[in-house]
């Protein structure tokens, strides 16, 4: 007595309204992709006429639907390009054209968006109908992106595979649910009483979903705990991952993401979900690690191919955008404003059962780059937290005095000749210290200097403008002027390769050098420190956090010698520069913030559950909250299940 599949019952329904709804429009295909339902029809144009056959039908199936032109009707892409390139006038200044597979949307990039539409959208309305593929006009990035383009044409070289892989996604999503009790849980993998590989395991009594899963900085505690058994299939070591639903990704640091790859290593077929920026910004950092390891001597525990595999099942969404990721549990990212891209993760499961909000990294506070994260939410019983910053004492300056005092820092080492080397992730706080500076420098309050930049941070800020709907409203309009673009400004220059370094080093004159790795656990700025590390006049400074175990840490906590690596050989450094710990420029929210976060958030949650921090600050911020609020808090130990509901 084989139950009938859900889904082909919902791909069945799903043909009966359409041709009840639209009863002359020639259909040619409707099947799943991942959380969609596409129809593919030759009668694209009955579809966009009456737009309410598509609300309609969503409404009665409760899925998102999406109605495409059939494939036969495309124009080739070579071909769609000369179109497109006949109707829109020369002035539009046409920069990039792109085709999204998963969409059948084709992007246009231009410097004058408003004259690629047309008047009254005339133009647009052209090349629809000519090319039949849907045009979405953006304004053309001022600094382009090789990473960004690198994951386009991945994609779409992938694009057969990739189609094959969400249509069988579509498939498991609509599985029929098993009946019975239901219950939530989450179980700490790891990031607990801990900053580093932080990996939390949602699970219902329908569904597996892994929240981050990321690599550990330094020490023995490096990989989460993925072989629990609720996770790893003991019985198949083919394929132990077999049963984890989905991946949500909050955002791409690696301690957040480093172990993903690892995941597809061992045949995990499923998918990973985040932002577009993430997306780009983890493929880059992961490749990144990869290179470091082998450069270090070392072995990455993971290859190129599998960050490949990353990418070509990683669903991108929009901040606001709700998607079925199981057939339990509904998916929400918002603004987490700690890094491009970064979100908070709600969860609605089993249509009103329970909401949990993961809310990753988090920044509660307006920046020069983001919004503060967002904290409103349609329902909300349990958090579970970051508490990076969430000790008794961790109140930081805000941030424009955080500026003053990196001003006066590098204004006093640039007046006794010396330089500032400033440790920095590529993504995060390098653009906005670049702002912070590149302003200073415009207005004469600062000494202008060169301010290098070694290691990605080039490449990662051309991430932040190839995705500026994710940026801050002030900054998304300067980065638009080519005039006020901060990022354009020519004090900046990129270290291409370990010549341009080499001479850096050897040049003796004042200036800024902002270098990963931002923990000095690897990466150049190492090169710099062993060159600069005795000269008095030079200043090193810390803007962001050090984990236990680093260099940067042990420096930071007063450590006046240490031992590096040249060639393989150990030597010891003796520390006479000057040392400085500027805070308040963190992309994490300091301890009131955290505490502002939960209780001015709506609605106020019943339990939160407290994670990425060291024990202490864990610890005493799920006291706090609990004093003041009355919430119920936990701080759970790595392995520790808590049971939500
Ligand atoms: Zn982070
Ligand atoms: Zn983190």
């Amino acid at each position: 007595m084989a139950m009938p599949a859900e889904w082909e019952d919902l791909l069945k329904q799903t043909r009966e309204i359409v041709e009840k709804l639209a009863p002359d429009a020639v259909i040619t295909e409707i099947d799943f992709e991942g959380p969609l339902i596409v129809i593919y029809t030759k009668s694209i144009e009955k579809f966009a006429e009456n737009p309410e056959i598509v609300r309609k039908l969503a409404l009665s199936i409760r899925r998102r639907v999406s109605v495409r032109p059939d494939p036969s009707l495309l124009l080739p892409e070579e071909e769609a390009i000369e179109e497109i390139k006949k109707i829109v006038p020369e002035d539009a200044g046409i920069k990039h054209i792109y085709f999204e597979h998963d969409t059948g949307e084709v992007v246009i990039e231009a410097d004058a968006p408003g004259k690629v539409i047309g008047k009254e959208g005339m133009l647009l309305n052209e090349i629809k109908r000519r090319i039949k593929w849907a045009p979405r006009v953006v304004r053309a990035p001022p600094i382009p992106s090789r990473i960004v383009q690198q994951v386009r044409e991945f994609l779409k070289n992938v694009k057969d595979e990739r189609r094959q892989f969400l249509r069988e996604l579509g498939r498991k999503l609509n599985r029929p649910p098993m009946q019975g009790e239901n219950w939530v849980r989450v179980t700490a993998l790891g990031g607990y009483r801990e900053v580093g590989r932080s990996a939390h395991l949602l699970q219902t009594r329908n569904s597996r979903i892994l929240v981050d899963c990321g690599m550990g900085m330094s020490g023995e505690n490096v990989t989460p705990y993925v072989n629990v058994p609720e996770l790893w299939d003991y019985s198949d070591s083919a394929r132990p991952f077999k049963y984890l639903d989905a991946v949500v990704l909050t955002h791409a640091h690696l301690d957040h993401c480093g172990f993903i790859p690892v995941l597809y290593k061992y045949n995990y077929e499923g998918p990973v979900y985040a932002t577009a920026p993430t997306r780009d910004l983890a493929a880059m950092l992961l490749l990144d690690m990869i290179r470091v390891s082998y450069s270090e001597g070392g072995d990455a525990p993971f290859e190129s191919k599998h960050v490949k595999e990353f990418l070509k099942r990683t669903i991108t969404l929009s901040y606001g955008e709700t998607t079925s990721i199981t057939p339990d549990v509904r998916l929400t990212f918002h603004n987490a404003g700690h890094i491009l891209g970064s979100a908070v993760a709600h969860f609605h499961i089993g249509d009103g059962l329970y909401n949990v909000v993961f809310t990753g990294d988090i920044k509660y506070e307006h920046t020069w780059l983001f919004s503060a994260a967002v904290n409103r939410f349609p329902r909300v019983e349990a958090v579970v937290m970051e508490s990076t910053y969430g000790g008794r004492d961790d109140y930081q300056p805000s941030r424009k005095e955080a500026a003053e005092t990196l001003k006066n820092v590098v204004r006093t080492t640039v007046e006794r000749r010396g330089r500032v080397l400033i440790p920095v992730f590529a993504v995060g706080r390098s653009q906005e210290v670049m702002i912070v500076l590149e302003n200073a420098m415009k207005r004469g309050e600062v000494p202008e200097v060169p301010i290098y930049l070694d290691g990605m941070i080039w490449e990662a800020t051309a991430i932040h403008a190839a995705y500026p709907e994710f940026l801050n409203k002030e900054l998304r309009e300067l980065i638009f002027h080519r005039n006020e673009n901060p990022f354009l400004s020519e004090i900046f220059q990129r270290v291409g390769s370990g010549e341009d370094r080499q001479k850096i080093i050897e040049t003796p004159d004042p200036a800024v050098i902002l270098a990963t790795s931002g923990m000095m656990n690897g990466g150049p700025v190492i090169e710099y420190l062993k060159n600069m590390a005795d000269d008095p006049k030079s200043t090193l400074v810390f803007v962001g956090y050090q984990a236990e175990g680093t260099l940067g840490r042990r420096i930071q906590s007063g450590v006046r010698e240490i031992t590096l690596y040249e060639k393989g050989m150990p030597i010891t450094i003796k520390m006479e520069m000057e040392i400085v710990t500027i805070d308040g420029f963190s992309g994490h929210s300091d301890r009131r913030q955290l505490i502002q976060y939960i209780s001015s958030m709506q609605p106020r949650p019943e339990r939160v559950i407290v994670s990425h921090g060291e024990e202490r600050k864990c610890l005493d911020l799920a006291y706090a909250i609990n004093r003041r609020y009355g919430i119920e808090t936990v701080a759970p130990r790595c392995l520790e299940t808590v049971r939500l509901r």
